[in-house]
């Protein structure tokens, strides 16, 4: 059996959903029970069928490879692997099994891996990028809320050099870091060619994190033009206003165009409705924004909640 996100089975056309966004990524939970602990994630408290806020309906592996042939709209596999037992071993499995069936669609492993010699048989085993998640943008951010920063860092930093344009992170915009801390992060990740997938914490009922709010949208809006500058254009200065946000010079904020707000990652990632509710806040756009929906992003920039 495997879980798919409910998106992923409605674009496979094993579940009925109303969306007005479909994935152009086809999103699988893989693995065990997680043995993490992580407080905003609700893996860690037992609920192996939810991921955010997304729950991920389980299906026989030969149904979804069926489906997989039948449709052509999915761009990308990501595999989003739960840190349970074995999960190095089912993984490497199932890339193979991806790539015996014929299904030449470029495929990445969201996991945890261990080691470089992790990272390397994931990629030999068919993945073309592997994301080793950091999600805190600093140690102290990441102690509060169960993770190991340190070990993260230091992994990411052995495979940006040994597989360069092959590794990826996810970041968490939130977690209780500073604007400007997390605009540091951003840059040190894009120096060193390391992939960024922007997300917004989203509260999520049962974990410890629950009560808890989702990033301020000014912030969050301000990060992204961050990302979107170190992508356009590379490392670059951001001053930073007396409240502790970010300051764009008139060039760069001239230079924020419409993708800033869509959704990061990986090619192709969309991500629909991950982070947002329908109707709700729409932190990362799933597809091309409309000239109206830029111009209120922009507005969104000059909100500051103060830090
Ligand atoms: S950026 Fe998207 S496709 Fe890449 S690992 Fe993360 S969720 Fe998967």
């Amino acid at each position: 059996m495997i879980r798919v996100s409910a998106g992923t089975a409605h674009v496979l056309g094993l579940k009925s959903i109303q969306s007005d966004a479909d994935p152009t990524t086809g999103y699988f939970l893989t693995g065990e029970a997680c043995r993490g602990q992580c407080a905003f994630c609700p893996q860690g408290q037992g609920e192996t069928g939810k991921l955010s806020r997304i729950i991920w309906p389980e299906y026989p592996v030969t149904q979804i490879l069926a489906a997989m042939k039948e449709q052509s709209s999915l761009k990308r596999y990501c595999l989003q692997v739960a840190d349970g037992n074995q999960w190095l071993e089912s993984t490497v499995e199932l890339l193979q099994t991806l790539h015996r069936e014929g299904l030449a669609v470029p495929r990445c492993v969201s996991c945890r891996p261990r080691s470089l010699e992790d990272t390397q048989q994931l990629l030999d085993a068919g993945a073309d990028k592997v994301s080793i998640a950091l999600d805190a943008c600093t140690p102290e951010v990441a102690a509060q809320v169960g993770r190991d920063w340190q070990g993260t860092w230091a992994l990411l930093t052995e495979a940006s050099h040994a597989f360069p344009g092959r590794i990826s992170t996810h970041l968490i915009i939130g977690l209780g870091e500073t604007e400007l801390e997390a605009s540091r992060c951003l840059q040190e990740l894009h120096i060193l060619g390391i992939t960024v997938a922007l997300f917004a914490f989203t509260p999520v009922k049962g974990t410890a994190m629950a009560e808890a709010e989702p990033p301020d949208i000014g912030r969050y809006r301000r990060l992204q033009a961050v990302h979107y500058l170190l992508r356009q254009f590379g490392a670059q200065r951001f001053g930073s206003s007396r409240f502790g946000t970010i300051a764009f010079t008139p060039a760069q904020q001239a230079a924020i165009g419409p993708a800033a707000f869509e959704t990061s990652g990986c090619p192709d990632c969309n991500r629909p409705y991950y982070n947002e509710r329908p109707h709700g806040t729409m932190y990362n756009y799933p597809r091309p924004l409309t000239a109206a929906e830029f111009q209120h992003c922009l507005r969104d920039m000059e909100v500051s909640a103060g830090e």
